[in-house]
């Protein structure tokens, strides 16, 4: 099936030929014809199958073609809400993509940074809005943004939204939301807890799957090395150099381990950098923008941070420790090879963490390649003192920091 087997309009036709997309990917032929059919929708999938085009194309079109205001300074008809401030620029940059030959316009708003410039595109007019919680509550709490007209609601990556802490802000939301008004909602998993949450939200909705350990099999090469604490940086040196790997996004459990990982490689020459809820939303924009430039190799992040990240063909992901949940496994993979691209994600697991694999082995339903021509490979020697001493300082920080991104975000 090809784009314009759908019923999509010409300016947008137009728009994705310009980006070279030819084919719709299974979420965008599901959800497309639903949403303009003005239907709830239920999707399962995370990001990397192509969930920003299959919401932002057909709402596109709807303003297009209803244009809900009839004239006038545009009112926000599309308001869109997600956790990170990184997704929210990236949803928006699509936005703005694929509605460039039309008349719809569209803004982002998202804390960390001053106002100032924020509120002024609002002040213009916008028709569809997107949005992380706290910044768009605080602005509607200050009189800038007005939600009376929304006849669109998006709320994506729901089950992040709860991990981070957002419950509250969606509570509060739902509150100012029009009671009608058509709604999509998208979460990677669906816990108990996001199925009462949608049913809060939805009104008889259409459901849509796409099943993200069966697309991550079929697109992805999964590789794991067991090695030890100390070994794991000359470890990750020959993996870098063994595969050529010329870009990679490489997770580190903690804000700190990433920048000592950044440091550490730079010491070796490797041209890297750290991006972590720490750092200022400008140096993150500016890193970012480096290595989609191409001017760094690897990118050192932490699980939230990565969360927004999407860089088209993207080859290779480097876990720097196991994850101790199983489905943070699968969206850090998912970063790689998306939309149908060959990718390639490499493990790199010390002996506390063995415990992981069996679980997300049973989530992924596969066994994952264990790479045995491995110069550094895992021995049973007990950790020393001080490598237990750094586990469990790691373990402690890692919770430290969970509690605060926590707190922020309320
Ligand atoms: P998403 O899941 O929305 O984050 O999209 C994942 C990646 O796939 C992004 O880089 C998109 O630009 C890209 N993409 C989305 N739809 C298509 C398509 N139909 N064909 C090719 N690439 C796509």
């Amino acid at each position: 099936m090809r784009f314009d087997d759908l019923p999509i309009i010409e300016p947008i036709l137009k728009a994705l030929k310009d980006k070279n997309y030819t084919e719709p990917t299974s979420i965008q032929r599901k959800a497309i014809p639903l949403v303009l059919n003005r239907d709830d929708v239920l999707g399962t999938a995370q990001t990397g199958t192509g969930k920003t085009a299959a919401f932002a194309i057909p709402i596109i079109q709807l303003i297009d073609q209803i244009g809900f205001n009839n004239g006038g300074r545009p009112k926000i008809n599309a308001l869109i809400v997600t956790p990170t401030r990184e997704l929210a620029i990236q949803i928006d940059e699509n936005i703005q993509r694929y509605g460039k030959y039309t008349d719809v316009k569209s803004t982002v708003i998202f804390g960390g940074v001053k106002q100032g410039p924020q509120v002024d595109k609002l002040k213009k007019g916008v028709h569809i809005l997107v949005a992380t919680p706290g910044r768009l509550l605080d602005l509607i709490d200050q009189g800038y943004v007005n939600l009376n007209a929304v006849k669109i609601f998006v709320l994506d990556e729901a089950d992040r939204m709860l991990d981070m802490g957002f419950i509250n802000d969606i509570r509060k939301l739902l509150k100012l939301l029009p009671e009608k008004r058509q709604s999509l909602f998208f979460s990677a998993t669906m816990p108990e807890s996001i199925i009462n949450l949608q049913k809060k939200i939805l009104n008889n909705p259409r459901k849509v799957q796409v099943d993200p350990a069966s697309s991550t099999a079929e697109t992805l090469d999964q590789y794991l090395y067991y090695t030890n604490r100390k070994t794991k940086k000359d470890l990750l040196r020959h993996i870098l150099q063994d595969q050529e790997i010329d870009q990679v996004l490489l997770f580190s459990r903690t804000k700190h381990g990433a920048d000592r990982i950044a440091r550490d490689l730079k010491k070796y020459k490797v041209n890297s950098a750290a991006i972590h809820g720490d750092k200022a939303q400008n140096h993150r924009q500016k890193v970012l923008k480096d290595f989609k430039d191409g001017k760094i190799s690897v990118l050192v992040a932490t699980d939230s941070a990565a969360r927004g990240i999407d860089i088209d063909k993207l080859k290779y992901v480097i876990l720097y420790d196991m994850p101790d949940v199983a489905e943070t496994y699968v969206h850090r993979i998912g970063r790689a090879g998306r939309a149908g691209e060959k990718g390639t994600a490499i493990s790199i697991c010390e002996p506390e963490e063995n415990a992981y694999i069996k679980d997300i082995e049973k989530l992924i339903r596969q066994k994952i390649k264990v790479v045995n021509n491995n110069p550094f490979p895992q021995t049973d020697s007990p950790m020393t003192n001080q490598e237990k001493k750094e586990w469990n300082k790691e373990k402690q920080i890692r919770k430290q920091e969970f509690f605060a991104n926590r707190k922020k975000s309320r």
